[in-house]
């Protein structure tokens, strides 16, 4: 029996002809497209670390976590100026002026910037600010802001939808290539399956990585906190996705002493345990050098 509108990895190489490992025999079996990031590389063997507040919310609190991630040697910021809330009545972000303190946080660390867009009418204006542009797992299939953001002449972080399959994933991911963009970032972060909200706050699909990197070239990184949304699984969770070959992670960082924070505050890690992480992700990819000289 076929069923229609069902796609299966077998039919990605028509599904995302830019972007399928089959259709790019230039990549081979297993060569990832470095995705460069104001001198930060996704792809190149040594895995990114993107940190930051969930949302910006101060000048203050972004300043110290940005200073934290600085501290624990991350690579990248992060932190949304606009907010996709599940209440419009829940604090939306700050905008255009959680930009400018994103922008000023930039400038005093020299760590280039990731944050979210959700408005088409706004690419412009966060793409001023942003060094990468990311879309949320609740826009995935935005296909207008995916074609608007692939026109933006920024790497994009485009994050899985939360009950999208590996093939609307990729196809999401074809909308910005088409554009002529194929500097996207892929990013797991948990998906809604069985049991996912009752002990943690998704799945997180770990499974995905490897079926990511067979299909494409592009490179692919872990949100360990939404996935979990537990500040106690995001380390062992970060941990297991650089097992898995991912080729980064992007975490929440907060820092207590500037308050609570507003949203996401019980998955948010502080900078000691994010010094850790990133300390196990630059000796795992050690690791991983030696074991493959010694073949
Ligand atoms: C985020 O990373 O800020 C975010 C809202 O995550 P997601 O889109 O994966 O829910
Ligand atoms: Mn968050």
């Amino acid at each position: 029996m076929r069923i229609s509108g069902q796609i299966t990895p077998d039919d990605l190489p028509r599904v995302c002809p830019l972007l399928s490992r089959q259709t790019n025999p230039q990549y081979g079996e297993d060569r990832t497209r470095v995705v460069e990031v104001g001198g930060v590389r996704f792809g190149d063997g040594r895995p990114v670390v993107i940190a930051g507040p969930c949302a910006v919310e101060s000048h203050d609190q972004m300043l110290a976590v940005a200073r934290a991630v600085e501290r624990a040697d991350g690579d990248m910021l992060r932190g949304g100026a606009y907010k996709p809330r599940t209440s419009p009545h829940d604090f939306q972000g700050m905008g255009m002026e959680g930009l400018c303190m994103l922008r000023i946080a930039h400038e005093q660390t020299g760590l280039p910037i990731v944050t979210e867009v959700m408005d088409t009418r706004l690419v412009e204006q966060v793409a001023e600010y942003a060094d990468m542009l990311q879309i949320g797992s609740r826009n995935m299939q935005n296909y207008a802001l995916l074609a608007e953001v692939g026109r933006a002449g920024k790497p994009v972080l485009l994050k899985r939808g939360m009950a999208a399959s590996l093939c609307e994933w990729l196809g999401a991911a074809e909308y910005i290539a088409q554009q002529g963009n194929l500097n996207i970032v892929l990013c797991e972060r948990g998906i809604k399956a069985f049991p996912a909200g009752e002990y943690a706050r998704f799945v997180l699909d770990l499974n995905v990585i490897p079926a990511v990197q067979a299909n494409t070239f592009l490179p692919v990184i872990v949100d360990p906190s939404h996935a979990t949304g537990v500040a106690s699984m995001v380390e062992p969770a970060s941990r297991a996705a650089l097992e898995f070959g991912s080729h980064g992670l992007m975490i929440e960082v907060a820092d207590f002493l500037t308050g609570r924070p507003r949203c996401d505050a019980d998955q948010s890690i502080n900078g000691e345990t994010l010094a850790r992480i990133v300390k196990f992700a630059q000796s795992h990819h050690e690791r991983l050098l030696v074991d493959q000289q010694a073949v």
